[in-house]
């Protein structure tokens, strides 16, 4: 990311590497005052995404038994069936339980 940006009127290069000290509107611009013309100019911030990792895991259903990536948790679902006797369900039995559950 660069840390100077061109004013649009003069073509001045300023240095924005302490310019953000203001804190950004909600739509990531400020206003800046060129350095070399005094003009105000808005700047408009582009933060790089960010990425995260976490290891695929594959885990079986206690009801079936399949492998799967996405399994419902119970405590960390909601709502999560009482019907079930078991903790991590894979998501069909999860949507069996939850069918079950609201045709009582
Ligand atoms: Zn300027
Ligand atoms: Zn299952």
């Amino acid at each position: 990311m660069s840390d100077t940006v061109d004013c649009p009127y003069c073509g001045h290069e300023n240095d924005m590497s302490h310019a953000l000290t203001d804190g950004l509107s909600s739509n990531n611009t400020f206003d800046h005052e060129c350095e070399e013309c005094e003009t105000e100019f808005e700047v408009y911030v582009e933060f790089e995404p960010s990425y995260t990792s976490s290891e695929i895991l594959y885990e079986p259903c206690q009801k079936c038994g399949s492998e799967e990536r996405d399994i419902y948790k119970k405590g960390r679902v909601f709502p999560f069936p009482e019907a079930l006797q078991h903790t991590k369900v894979c998501k069909k039995c999860y949507m069996e339980a939850i069918a079950a559950e609201y045709s009582k």
